[in-house]
Protein backbone atom coordinates (compact mmCIF):
# COMPACT_ATOMS: atom_id res chain seq x y z
CA UNK A 1 0.00 0.00 0.00
CA UNK A 2 1.38 3.48 -0.81
CA UNK A 3 -0.33 5.28 1.98
CA UNK A 4 -0.66 3.91 5.87
CA UNK A 5 -3.62 5.71 6.24
CA UNK A 6 -5.32 5.36 3.11
CA UNK A 7 -9.11 6.78 2.28
CA UNK A 8 -11.77 4.68 0.76
CA UNK A 9 -11.13 6.18 -3.10
CA UNK A 10 -7.38 5.62 -3.17
CA UNK A 11 -8.27 2.10 -1.55
CA UNK A 12 -10.78 1.22 -4.26
CA UNK A 13 -8.34 2.37 -7.39
CA UNK A 14 -5.93 -0.40 -6.43
CA UNK A 15 -8.57 -2.86 -6.19
CA UNK A 16 -9.52 -2.19 -8.96
CA UNK A 17 -5.96 -2.06 -10.82
CA UNK A 18 -5.12 -4.78 -9.19
CA UNK A 19 -2.34 -3.47 -7.08
CA UNK A 20 -4.13 -4.81 -4.07
CA UNK A 21 -6.37 -7.68 -3.41
CA UNK A 22 -9.36 -7.71 -0.68
CA UNK A 23 -7.47 -10.54 1.35
CA UNK A 24 -4.16 -8.47 1.05
CA UNK A 25 -6.09 -5.69 2.32
CA UNK A 26 -7.71 -7.93 5.30
CA UNK A 27 -4.65 -9.80 6.32
CA UNK A 28 -2.81 -6.23 6.69
CA UNK A 29 -5.43 -5.08 8.78
CA UNK A 30 -5.79 -8.10 10.97
CA UNK A 31 -2.12 -7.42 11.29
CA UNK A 32 -2.21 -4.20 12.41
CA UNK A 33 -4.90 -5.16 14.20
CA UNK A 34 -3.17 -7.94 16.26
CA UNK A 35 -0.57 -5.41 16.74
CA UNK A 36 -2.09 -2.78 18.54
CA UNK A 37 -3.73 -5.29 20.88
CA UNK A 38 -3.38 -3.24 23.57
CA UNK A 39 -5.18 -0.54 22.63
CA UNK A 40 -8.07 -2.83 23.43
CA UNK A 41 -10.48 -1.27 20.53
CA UNK A 42 -11.72 -4.63 19.40
CA UNK A 43 -13.56 -7.14 21.66
CA UNK A 44 -13.91 -9.77 19.00
CA UNK A 45 -12.24 -10.76 15.98
CA UNK A 46 -12.38 -13.72 13.90
CA UNK A 47 -9.42 -14.27 11.31
CA UNK A 48 -11.31 -16.98 9.32
CA UNK A 49 -15.07 -15.48 9.08
CA UNK A 50 -12.94 -11.93 8.20
CA UNK A 51 -10.75 -14.01 5.25
CA UNK A 52 -13.77 -15.57 3.83
CA UNK A 53 -15.61 -12.29 3.46
CA UNK A 54 -12.47 -11.03 1.80
CA UNK A 55 -12.53 -13.73 -0.42
CA UNK A 56 -15.77 -13.33 -1.80
CA UNK A 57 -15.04 -9.62 -2.26
CA UNK A 58 -12.47 -10.83 -4.58
CA UNK A 59 -14.71 -13.10 -6.36
CA UNK A 60 -16.68 -10.32 -7.17
CA UNK A 61 -14.30 -8.04 -8.12
CA UNK A 62 -12.69 -10.58 -10.13
CA UNK A 63 -16.92 -11.26 -11.91
CA UNK A 64 -16.21 -7.41 -12.59
CA UNK A 65 -18.74 -6.71 -10.46
CA UNK A 66 -19.19 -2.29 -8.99
CA UNK A 67 -19.83 -1.72 -5.59
CA UNK A 68 -19.59 0.76 -3.54
CA UNK A 69 -17.44 -0.29 -0.71
CA UNK A 70 -16.65 -3.78 -2.70
CA UNK A 71 -13.10 -4.94 -0.63
CA UNK A 72 -13.12 -2.28 1.66
CA UNK A 73 -12.00 -3.05 4.97
CA UNK A 74 -13.86 -1.87 8.17
CA UNK A 75 -15.45 -2.74 11.60
CA UNK A 76 -18.78 -2.59 13.73
CA UNK A 77 -19.30 -0.88 16.99
CA UNK A 78 -20.25 -3.83 19.27
CA UNK A 79 -24.04 -3.15 19.38
CA UNK A 80 -24.27 -4.25 16.04
CA UNK A 81 -25.44 -7.85 16.03
CA UNK A 82 -23.49 -9.90 13.51
CA UNK A 83 -23.29 -13.20 12.49
CA UNK A 84 -19.39 -14.55 12.47
CA UNK A 85 -18.38 -12.48 15.29
CA UNK A 86 -19.75 -12.20 19.12
CA UNK A 87 -22.46 -9.60 19.42
CA UNK A 88 -21.95 -8.29 23.46
CA UNK A 89 -22.78 -4.30 23.67
CA UNK A 90 -19.78 -4.15 25.86
CA UNK A 91 -21.56 -6.09 28.64
CA UNK A 92 -21.39 -9.25 30.58
CA UNK A 93 -24.74 -10.16 29.86
CA UNK A 94 -24.32 -10.50 26.26
CA UNK A 95 -20.72 -11.97 26.72
CA UNK A 96 -20.97 -15.18 24.94
CA UNK A 97 -23.94 -14.06 22.44
CA UNK A 98 -24.10 -15.28 19.09
CA UNK A 99 -26.62 -13.40 16.78
CA UNK A 100 -28.43 -16.01 14.19
CA UNK A 101 -28.51 -12.69 11.84
CA UNK A 102 -26.98 -9.36 10.91
CA UNK A 103 -28.40 -5.81 11.87
CA UNK A 104 -29.44 -4.27 8.45
CA UNK A 105 -26.85 -1.65 8.60
CA UNK A 106 -23.91 -4.04 8.88
CA UNK A 107 -26.53 -6.47 6.03
CA UNK A 108 -25.96 -3.39 3.50
CA UNK A 109 -22.42 -2.61 4.07
CA UNK A 110 -21.80 -6.56 3.49
CA UNK A 111 -23.96 -5.86 0.49
CA UNK A 112 -22.15 -3.09 -0.59
CA UNK A 113 -18.81 -5.23 -0.65
CA UNK A 114 -16.98 -4.00 2.95
CA UNK A 115 -15.33 -6.76 4.97
CA UNK A 116 -15.15 -6.86 8.66
CA UNK A 117 -12.66 -6.99 10.71
CA UNK A 118 -14.31 -7.65 13.67
CA UNK A 119 -16.24 -6.34 16.45
CA UNK A 120 -14.96 -2.83 18.73
CA UNK A 121 -15.44 -2.00 21.92
CA UNK A 122 -18.31 0.28 23.29
CA UNK A 123 -19.17 1.15 26.62
CA UNK A 124 -21.75 -1.29 28.25
CA UNK A 125 -24.91 -0.74 26.18
CA UNK A 126 -23.44 2.27 24.57
CA UNK A 127 -23.76 4.21 28.05
CA UNK A 128 -21.02 6.23 28.46
CA UNK A 129 -18.76 9.05 27.23
CA UNK A 130 -15.21 7.46 27.88
CA UNK A 131 -15.39 4.02 26.74
CA UNK A 132 -14.77 2.84 30.81
CA UNK A 133 -17.65 1.70 31.12
CA UNK A 134 -17.14 -1.71 29.07
CA UNK A 135 -17.27 -4.47 30.62
CA UNK A 136 -13.84 -5.64 28.35
CA UNK A 137 -12.37 -3.18 29.79
CA UNK A 138 -11.46 0.11 28.73
CA UNK A 139 -9.76 1.15 25.36
CA UNK A 140 -7.41 3.94 25.39
CA UNK A 141 -6.83 6.60 22.68
CA UNK A 142 -4.62 6.42 20.47
CA UNK A 143 -2.79 9.95 20.69
CA UNK A 144 -2.49 9.29 24.07
CA UNK A 145 -2.62 5.80 25.90
CA UNK A 146 -3.07 7.36 29.22
CA UNK A 147 -6.66 9.65 28.00
CA UNK A 148 -10.27 7.90 27.10
CA UNK A 149 -11.04 7.99 23.64
CA UNK A 150 -14.30 9.25 24.56
CA UNK A 151 -17.63 7.39 24.42
CA UNK A 152 -20.02 5.22 23.50
CA UNK A 153 -18.51 4.57 19.89
CA UNK A 154 -14.83 4.66 21.62
CA UNK A 155 -13.39 1.93 20.50
CA UNK A 156 -14.53 2.79 16.35
CA UNK A 157 -12.87 6.22 16.87
CA UNK A 158 -9.52 4.98 17.97
CA UNK A 159 -9.46 2.14 15.15
CA UNK A 160 -10.10 4.49 12.15
CA UNK A 161 -8.01 7.02 14.03
CA UNK A 162 -4.80 4.14 14.76
CA UNK A 163 -5.27 3.10 11.25
CA UNK A 164 -6.50 -0.30 12.39
CA UNK A 165 -9.48 -0.11 9.99
CA UNK A 166 -10.09 3.04 6.98
CA UNK A 167 -13.48 3.16 8.03
CA UNK A 168 -16.26 1.89 10.80
CA UNK A 169 -19.68 2.14 12.20
CA UNK A 170 -20.92 3.74 15.06
CA UNK A 171 -24.16 5.30 17.04
CA UNK A 172 -25.06 8.11 18.44
CA UNK A 173 -27.95 8.27 21.04
CA UNK A 174 -26.74 11.44 22.29
CA UNK A 175 -23.13 11.99 21.38
CA UNK A 176 -21.44 8.70 20.74
CA UNK A 177 -20.50 9.26 17.35
CA UNK A 178 -19.56 12.79 17.40
CA UNK A 179 -17.81 12.83 20.96
CA UNK A 180 -15.23 9.76 20.12
CA UNK A 181 -14.50 11.65 16.86
CA UNK A 182 -13.61 14.54 18.56
CA UNK A 183 -11.56 13.15 20.97
CA UNK A 184 -9.53 10.70 18.82
CA UNK A 185 -9.37 13.62 15.54
CA UNK A 186 -11.71 11.71 13.30
CA UNK A 187 -14.88 12.64 11.06
CA UNK A 188 -18.55 11.24 12.13
CA UNK A 189 -21.84 11.83 11.31
CA UNK A 190 -25.09 11.15 13.01
CA UNK A 191 -27.98 11.15 10.15
CA UNK A 192 -31.17 12.58 10.71
CA UNK A 193 -33.25 9.92 12.75
CA UNK A 194 -34.85 7.81 10.84
CA UNK A 195 -31.82 7.26 8.10
CA UNK A 196 -30.46 4.35 8.99
CA UNK A 197 -31.83 1.16 9.90
CA UNK A 198 -32.07 0.11 14.16
CA UNK A 199 -33.25 -3.14 13.39
CA UNK A 200 -30.18 -5.50 14.28
CA UNK A 201 -28.97 -2.18 16.94
CA UNK A 202 -28.50 -3.27 20.12
CA UNK A 203 -31.12 -0.62 21.79
CA UNK A 204 -30.46 1.98 24.39
CA UNK A 205 -32.86 4.71 23.27
CA UNK A 206 -35.17 3.97 20.76
CA UNK A 207 -36.31 7.13 20.13
CA UNK A 208 -32.65 8.64 20.02
CA UNK A 209 -30.04 5.75 18.61
CA UNK A 210 -29.13 6.15 15.06
CA UNK A 211 -26.00 5.01 13.36
CA UNK A 212 -23.61 6.52 11.21
CA UNK A 213 -20.34 6.63 9.41
CA UNK A 214 -16.38 7.04 11.36
CA UNK A 215 -13.96 8.18 9.00
CA UNK A 216 -10.61 9.81 8.81
CA UNK A 217 -12.58 12.42 5.85
CA UNK A 218 -15.76 13.76 4.76
CA UNK A 219 -16.01 11.68 2.10
CA UNK A 220 -15.36 8.70 3.00
CA UNK A 221 -18.27 8.76 5.94
CA UNK A 222 -20.28 10.18 2.31
CA UNK A 223 -19.70 7.36 1.18
CA UNK A 224 -20.06 5.24 4.10
CA UNK A 225 -23.42 6.95 4.79
CA UNK A 226 -24.81 6.08 1.43
CA UNK A 227 -24.77 2.70 1.95
CA UNK A 228 -25.70 2.49 5.37
CA UNK A 229 -28.92 4.39 4.98
CA UNK A 230 -32.19 3.93 3.42
CA UNK A 231 -35.91 2.84 4.08
CA UNK A 232 -36.11 -0.88 5.64
CA UNK A 233 -39.29 -2.02 6.48
CA UNK A 234 -37.92 -4.05 9.70
CA UNK A 235 -37.69 -0.90 11.33
CA UNK A 236 -41.36 1.07 12.25
CA UNK A 237 -39.13 4.71 12.47
CA UNK A 238 -37.37 4.31 9.35
CA UNK A 239 -38.20 6.96 6.70
CA UNK A 240 -39.37 6.22 3.45
CA UNK A 241 -37.02 8.21 1.24
CA UNK A 242 -34.89 8.27 -1.17
CA UNK A 243 -30.86 7.52 -0.32
CA UNK A 244 -29.11 11.07 -2.03
CA UNK A 245 -25.96 10.30 -3.76
CA UNK A 246 -23.90 12.47 -0.93
CA UNK A 247 -20.50 11.41 -2.19
CA UNK A 248 -21.16 12.86 -5.94
CA UNK A 249 -22.87 15.91 -4.86
CA UNK A 250 -20.20 16.85 -2.33
CA UNK A 251 -18.98 20.67 -2.38
CA UNK A 252 -17.16 23.11 -0.05
CA UNK A 253 -18.66 26.34 -2.10
CA UNK A 254 -20.45 27.77 0.66
CA UNK A 255 -21.36 31.13 -1.24
CA UNK A 256 -25.09 31.73 -0.77
CA UNK A 257 -24.93 29.67 2.78
CA UNK A 258 -25.50 31.11 5.95
CA UNK A 259 -24.11 29.59 9.39
CA UNK A 260 -25.64 29.98 12.90
CA UNK A 261 -23.41 30.40 15.48
CA UNK A 262 -26.09 29.15 18.68
CA UNK A 263 -25.07 32.15 21.59
CA UNK A 264 -26.44 29.90 24.51
CA UNK A 265 -22.95 27.44 23.34
CA UNK A 266 -20.59 29.82 24.89
CA UNK A 267 -20.75 28.05 28.37
CA UNK A 268 -18.84 28.71 31.26
CA UNK A 269 -16.30 25.55 31.54
CA UNK A 270 -15.21 25.36 27.92
CA UNK A 271 -11.51 25.18 27.30
CA UNK A 272 -10.30 28.33 25.94
CA UNK A 273 -8.53 26.30 23.05
CA UNK A 274 -11.97 25.00 21.86
CA UNK A 275 -13.41 28.40 22.06
CA UNK A 276 -10.64 29.40 19.46
CA UNK A 277 -10.95 26.79 17.25
CA UNK A 278 -14.66 27.58 17.30
CA UNK A 279 -13.88 31.34 15.99
CA UNK A 280 -11.20 29.57 13.54
CA UNK A 281 -13.87 27.51 12.38
CA UNK A 282 -16.35 30.64 11.70
CA UNK A 283 -13.09 32.11 10.02
CA UNK A 284 -12.91 28.92 7.74
CA UNK A 285 -16.40 28.93 6.69
CA UNK A 286 -16.64 32.71 5.91
CA UNK A 287 -13.15 32.02 3.40
CA UNK A 288 -15.63 29.37 1.68
CA UNK A 289 -17.89 31.89 0.48
CA UNK A 290 -20.71 31.60 4.33
CA UNK A 291 -22.52 34.20 6.00
CA UNK A 292 -22.05 34.27 9.60
CA UNK A 293 -24.61 35.00 12.03
CA UNK A 294 -25.85 34.76 15.09
CA UNK A 295 -28.82 32.52 15.88
CA UNK A 296 -30.46 31.42 19.68
CA UNK A 297 -31.02 28.16 20.85
CA UNK A 298 -32.52 29.39 24.14
CA UNK A 299 -33.50 26.07 25.84
CA UNK A 300 -29.82 24.67 25.50
CA UNK A 301 -29.13 24.52 29.18
CA UNK A 302 -32.43 22.12 29.40
CA UNK A 303 -31.69 19.66 26.88
CA UNK A 304 -28.62 17.91 29.30
CA UNK A 305 -31.06 17.18 32.33
CA UNK A 306 -34.26 16.47 29.44
CA UNK A 307 -31.81 13.96 27.76
CA UNK A 308 -31.18 12.31 31.33
CA UNK A 309 -34.11 11.48 32.04
CA UNK A 310 -36.04 10.58 28.07
CA UNK A 311 -32.48 8.07 27.39
CA UNK A 312 -32.60 6.30 31.25
CA UNK A 313 -36.49 5.77 30.65
CA UNK A 314 -36.24 4.05 27.47
CA UNK A 315 -33.09 2.27 28.62
CA UNK A 316 -35.18 0.83 31.63
CA UNK A 317 -38.00 -0.43 29.38
CA UNK A 318 -35.75 -1.84 26.63
CA UNK A 319 -32.98 -3.63 29.06
CA UNK A 320 -35.88 -5.23 30.96
CA UNK A 321 -35.43 -7.92 28.16
CA UNK A 322 -32.64 -9.59 29.45
CA UNK A 323 -33.94 -11.52 32.00
CA UNK A 324 -31.60 -14.66 31.82
CA UNK A 325 -34.38 -16.63 30.09
CA UNK A 326 -34.25 -15.03 26.09
CA UNK A 327 -30.17 -13.65 25.85
CA UNK A 328 -27.21 -14.24 27.18
CA UNK A 329 -26.34 -14.45 30.97
CA UNK A 330 -28.38 -16.80 33.50
CA UNK A 331 -27.19 -16.93 36.93
CA UNK A 332 -29.87 -19.68 38.45
CA UNK A 333 -28.63 -19.95 41.88
CA UNK A 334 -29.28 -23.57 43.39
CA UNK A 335 -32.88 -23.88 44.27
CA UNK A 336 -33.86 -20.27 43.43
CA UNK A 337 -37.40 -19.93 41.64
CA UNK A 338 -37.99 -17.65 38.75
CA UNK A 339 -37.59 -13.92 40.30
CA UNK A 340 -34.40 -14.79 42.22
CA UNK A 341 -32.92 -16.01 39.01
CA UNK A 342 -34.21 -11.90 37.37
CA UNK A 343 -32.62 -10.82 40.31
CA UNK A 344 -29.29 -13.00 40.17
CA UNK A 345 -29.07 -12.73 36.24
CA UNK A 346 -29.68 -9.23 36.40
CA UNK A 347 -26.97 -8.10 38.94
CA UNK A 348 -24.22 -10.13 37.73
CA UNK A 349 -24.79 -9.17 33.99
CA UNK A 350 -25.40 -5.90 34.19
CA UNK A 351 -22.40 -2.72 35.21
CA UNK A 352 -22.81 -0.02 37.64
CA UNK A 353 -23.92 2.77 34.96
CA UNK A 354 -26.08 0.34 33.75
CA UNK A 355 -27.91 -0.26 36.98
CA UNK A 356 -27.55 3.54 37.81
CA UNK A 357 -29.82 4.30 34.28
CA UNK A 358 -32.20 1.45 35.17
CA UNK A 359 -32.47 2.83 37.95
CA UNK A 360 -33.42 6.33 37.00
CA UNK A 361 -35.79 5.45 34.20
CA UNK A 362 -37.89 3.61 36.38
CA UNK A 363 -38.00 5.61 39.33
CA UNK A 364 -38.92 8.43 36.51
CA UNK A 365 -41.62 6.23 34.94
CA UNK A 366 -42.75 5.11 37.95
CA UNK A 367 -46.63 6.04 39.16
CA UNK A 368 -46.51 9.48 40.49
CA UNK A 369 -43.33 10.75 39.53
CA UNK A 370 -44.38 9.83 35.07
CA UNK A 371 -45.96 13.63 34.83
CA UNK A 372 -43.26 15.46 37.05
CA UNK A 373 -39.98 14.02 34.87
CA UNK A 374 -40.80 12.30 32.21
CA UNK A 375 -43.98 14.16 30.95
CA UNK A 376 -42.00 17.03 31.33
CA UNK A 377 -38.85 15.87 29.61
CA UNK A 378 -40.92 15.23 26.80
CA UNK A 379 -42.28 18.89 26.62
CA UNK A 380 -39.00 20.47 26.81
CA UNK A 381 -37.54 17.70 24.23
CA UNK A 382 -40.50 19.42 21.62
CA UNK A 383 -38.91 23.15 22.88
CA UNK A 384 -35.48 22.07 21.99
CA UNK A 385 -36.80 20.84 18.91
CA UNK A 386 -38.33 24.08 18.11
CA UNK A 387 -35.40 26.41 18.73
CA UNK A 388 -33.59 24.76 16.20
CA UNK A 389 -36.71 25.26 14.02
CA UNK A 390 -36.97 28.50 14.38
CA UNK A 391 -33.41 29.04 14.17
CA UNK A 392 -33.27 27.04 10.84
CA UNK A 393 -35.37 29.96 9.41
CA UNK A 394 -32.04 32.48 9.81
CA UNK A 395 -29.67 30.12 8.90
CA UNK A 396 -28.88 26.90 6.70
CA UNK A 397 -26.19 25.18 9.37
CA UNK A 398 -25.37 25.58 12.81
CA UNK A 399 -21.81 25.78 13.96
CA UNK A 400 -20.88 24.81 17.51
CA UNK A 401 -18.16 23.06 19.29
CA UNK A 402 -18.41 19.15 19.88
CA UNK A 403 -17.30 19.17 22.96
CA UNK A 404 -16.54 21.52 25.98
CA UNK A 405 -13.35 19.67 26.69
CA UNK A 406 -10.69 17.27 24.91
CA UNK A 407 -10.11 14.19 25.99
CA UNK A 408 -9.34 13.18 29.79
CA UNK A 409 -7.59 11.06 31.02
CA UNK A 410 -8.59 7.01 32.07
CA UNK A 411 -9.88 6.91 35.41
CA UNK A 412 -10.46 10.53 36.33
CA UNK A 413 -14.05 11.42 36.16
CA UNK A 414 -15.07 7.74 37.67
CA UNK A 415 -16.14 8.92 40.67
CA UNK A 416 -18.49 11.60 39.20
CA UNK A 417 -21.09 10.94 36.89
CA UNK A 418 -22.34 14.32 36.39
CA UNK A 419 -18.83 15.86 35.22
CA UNK A 420 -18.88 13.12 32.76
CA UNK A 421 -22.63 13.90 31.52
CA UNK A 422 -21.26 17.50 30.94
CA UNK A 423 -19.45 16.46 28.42
CA UNK A 424 -22.40 15.91 26.09
CA UNK A 425 -23.61 19.25 26.32
CA UNK A 426 -23.39 20.20 23.06
CA UNK A 427 -24.03 17.08 21.54
CA UNK A 428 -27.07 16.32 23.05
CA UNK A 429 -29.85 18.77 22.01
CA UNK A 430 -29.29 17.52 17.99
CA UNK A 431 -30.26 14.51 19.38
CA UNK A 432 -33.40 15.41 21.17
CA UNK A 433 -34.20 17.00 17.99
CA UNK A 434 -33.34 14.12 15.72
CA UNK A 435 -30.95 16.56 13.68
CA UNK A 436 -27.99 15.52 11.52
CA UNK A 437 -24.62 16.43 13.09
CA UNK A 438 -21.53 15.80 12.34
CA UNK A 439 -17.88 16.23 14.18
CA UNK A 440 -14.92 17.02 11.72
CA UNK A 441 -11.13 17.45 13.53
CA UNK A 442 -10.08 20.69 14.01
CA UNK A 443 -6.97 21.35 15.54
CA UNK A 444 -4.83 19.52 17.62
CA UNK A 445 -4.38 21.37 21.53
CA UNK A 446 -1.31 21.92 23.92
CA UNK A 447 -1.39 19.04 25.00
CA UNK A 448 -1.06 16.93 22.02
CA UNK A 449 -4.70 15.95 21.83
CA UNK A 450 -7.11 16.51 18.91
CA UNK A 451 -10.08 18.90 18.73
CA UNK A 452 -13.68 18.86 16.75
CA UNK A 453 -15.88 21.26 15.42
CA UNK A 454 -19.72 20.08 15.72
CA UNK A 455 -22.20 20.90 11.83
CA UNK A 456 -25.34 20.82 12.65
CA UNK A 457 -28.00 20.27 9.77
CA UNK A 458 -31.98 20.90 9.11
CA UNK A 459 -33.88 17.46 9.43
CA UNK A 460 -32.78 15.50 5.98
CA UNK A 461 -29.66 18.31 5.25
CA UNK A 462 -26.89 15.70 5.67
CA UNK A 463 -25.69 17.46 2.34
CA UNK A 464 -25.42 20.65 4.03
CA UNK A 465 -23.93 19.14 6.75
CA UNK A 466 -21.28 17.24 4.66
CA UNK A 467 -20.27 20.10 2.41
CA UNK A 468 -19.72 22.50 5.70
CA UNK A 469 -17.42 19.66 7.38
CA UNK A 470 -15.81 19.75 3.96
CA UNK A 471 -15.03 23.26 3.34
CA UNK A 472 -13.52 23.08 7.12
CA UNK A 473 -11.53 19.57 5.95
CA UNK A 474 -10.10 21.98 3.37
CA UNK A 475 -9.29 24.59 5.60
CA UNK A 476 -7.87 22.87 8.87
CA UNK A 477 -5.89 20.76 6.57
CA UNK A 478 -5.69 18.32 9.68
CA UNK A 479 -3.11 15.69 8.55
CA UNK A 480 -1.45 14.84 12.30
CA UNK A 481 -1.44 11.04 12.77
CA UNK A 482 -1.33 9.68 16.53
CA UNK A 483 1.94 7.55 17.71
CA UNK A 484 2.23 4.09 15.32
CA UNK A 485 0.39 1.10 17.01
CA UNK A 486 1.46 -1.47 15.02
N1 LIG B 1 -22.77 9.81 26.68
C1 LIG B 1 -24.19 9.76 26.44
C2 LIG B 1 -24.83 8.75 27.34
O1 LIG B 1 -24.15 8.17 28.11
C3 LIG B 1 -24.47 9.44 25.00
C4 LIG B 1 -24.27 8.03 24.67
C5 LIG B 1 -24.63 7.69 23.29
O2 LIG B 1 -24.79 8.57 22.43
N2 LIG B 1 -24.84 6.42 23.04
O3 LIG B 1 -25.99 8.52 27.30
Amino acid sequence: MTSLFPDIATLRSQLDSRAVSATELAQEHLKRVKAASSLNAFVDVNEAETLAQAKAADARLAAGETAPLLGIPLAHKDIFVTTGFKSTAGSRMLANYQSPFNAEVVQRLALAGAVSLGKLNCDEFAMGSSNENSAFGPCHNPWHAHAVPGGSSGGSAAAVAAGLVPVATGTDTGGSIRQPSAFCGVTGIKPTYGSCSRYGMIAYASSLDQAGPMARSVEDCAIMLGAMAGFDPKDATSLKMDVPDWEAALNADLRGKKVGIPREYRMEGTDQAILDSWEQGKAWLKDAGAEIVDVSLPHTKYALPAYYIVAPAEASSNLARYDGVRYGLRDLPDGSGLQDMYAATRAAGFGDEVKRRILIGTYVLSAGFYDAYYTQAQKVRALVARDFERAFQECDVILAPTTPTASFPLGSMNEDPLTMYLNDVFAVPASLAGLPAMSVPATINADGLPLGLQLVGKPFDEQGVLNAGLAIQQRAGFTAQPVKWW
